[in-house]
């Protein structure tokens, strides 16, 4: 059974800082400057493992720090050693495993930068990557080789040659601008460069991509929201695990940028220990679109380096698809992707609801698993003169010549 309280929107209990007062609490600066990030710090306020220990010794200091506001830090679980939340921002041993087919760049995306932060790969859309900073650190980050500081590799960002880049490819219509977070940039910093990218007339649509809603949403504030809304038509996608992450303050914020008319995704992380089962999903995902955000993306997670003990098998991904589909809202369920290693972009996984075809006979499987046919008799459209290729199993009919 499911404890009742996960479908909740419960307020995050103060804990430790009881004592803060309610100003400094709702100041997004002062949670930022308050997040414990060495081991002192953190043990502190949560009794750690000897696992977790060493991760904050070698993996923090080497690869991808550890940061986390004392908000978000207070949605971690202290009597529960399995806590979902704990598993994706408390630093392990096992990050410093190296699997053979674990890589730093997982995704490609130094080699398809165009200008430096801006990564061109799809034809008409590119991903901007504006800072290296985030409120805190998950510990399966498709690019801890550049966030946070402390990996190999810097985040070089050029903002000049950026929109010069821009403003010289007009098939570009569409800005995915990521990090890194950039709703860690002040109001008049993300102001003016959301103003510069506006200017350029071909770019239809701007998105950010955050997480900062979910890890301090004390930074979405009424200015926040008034300045964002100028920009229109603005999109954002935020990225959420598991359904505790939703509390009271995090629907309130959400609410705050669905007024200011702003459309919401979330890109989820499929991953084990905090997600990988078929309730828990169900729950996040209801719960999103309670809190008017539509379920976009599930990601096999990325095979980035040291993340074996978080990553869950596609079979089973597919399987979670697959008791999810029909039996809930369907804009409550997002694609499934995986983001072909080396610079593929996001590939679709499904189940196949296709059992078989035979000539214009259709055998389909429904989401209760019962059998369906379907006759596929319609012909090819041959609008605007070019006809469609016809399907497969039609060819041999054709005339030939
Ligand atoms: C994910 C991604 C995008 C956006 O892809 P959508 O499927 O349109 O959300 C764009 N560029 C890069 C490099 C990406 O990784
Ligand atoms: S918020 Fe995004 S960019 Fe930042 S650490 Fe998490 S996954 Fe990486």
């Amino acid at each position: 059974m499911t404890p009742p309280d996960l479908r909740a929107f419960l307020p995050t209990p103060r804990k430790s800082w009881a004592d803060v007062s309610d100003a400094d609490w709702n100041d997004w600066n002062w949670q930022l400057r308050n997040r414990p990030t060495t081991l002192r710090q953190i043990e502190a306020r949560l009794q750690l493992s000897p696992t977790e220990r060493l991760g904050i010794t070698e993996a923090a200091v080497r690869k991808l720090a550890v940061a986390m506001p004392p908000y978000f830090f207070n949605l971690i679980d202290g009597a529960d050693p399995a806590c979902p939340i704990r598993r994706q921002v408390v630093p392990r041993q096992e990050e410093m495993d190296y699997a053979a087919h674990e890589m730093a760049d997982p995704c490609g995306e130094d080699k398809d930068m165009v200008a430096p932060g801006l990564v061109h790969r799809y034809p008409d859309r590119v991903l901007f990557l504006v800072t290296d900073r985030c409120a805190a650190y998950c510990r399966y980050c498709t690019r801890s080789r550049i966030v946070s500081g402390v990996g190999e590799q810097e985040l070089e960002v050029d903002f000049e040659e950026a929109l010069a880049y821009l403003r010289g490819h007009p098939e570009v219509r569409d800005v995915l601008l990521s990090g890194g977070d950039p709703l860690l940039f002040s109001d008049a910093k993300l102001e003016a460069l959301l103003r510069r990218l506006r200017e350029i007339p071909h770019i239809e649509i701007v998105r950010l991509g955050s997480r900062v809603p979910i890890f301090l949403p004390q930074r979405i504030t009424p200015a926040l929201c008034a300045m964002l809304r100028q920009f229109h038509p603005l999109w954002i996608n935020v990225h959420v695990n598991h359904p505790r992450e939703l509390t009271a303050e995090v629907r309130d914020a959400l609410g705050r940028l669905a007024d200011a008319g702003i459309p919401m995704g979330n890109q989820s992380v499929l991953l084990k220990g905090v997600n990988d089962d078929a309730e828990t999903l169900r729950i996040l995902f209801q719960k999103l679109i309670r809190a008017r955000v539509r379920p976009y993306y599930l990601y096999q997670c990325d095979l980035i380096q040291g993340t074996s003990h978080l990553r869950v098998p596609v079979a089973r991904g597919i399987e979670l698809m697959r008791e999810l589909r029909g039996h809930t809202t369907g804009f409550a369920v997002p694609q499934y992707v995986v983001d072909g290693p080396g610079g593929g972009g996001k590939i679709p996984l499904n189940p196949d609801y296709v059992i078989a075809r035979d000539g214009e006979r259709l055998l389909l499987r429904n989401y209760e698993g019962e059998l369906y046919e379907y006759i596929d008799k319609a012909e090819p459209s041959d609008r605007n003169g070019k006809p469609k290729p016809a399907p497969l199993h039609r060819h041999e009919e054709l005339p030939v010549g």
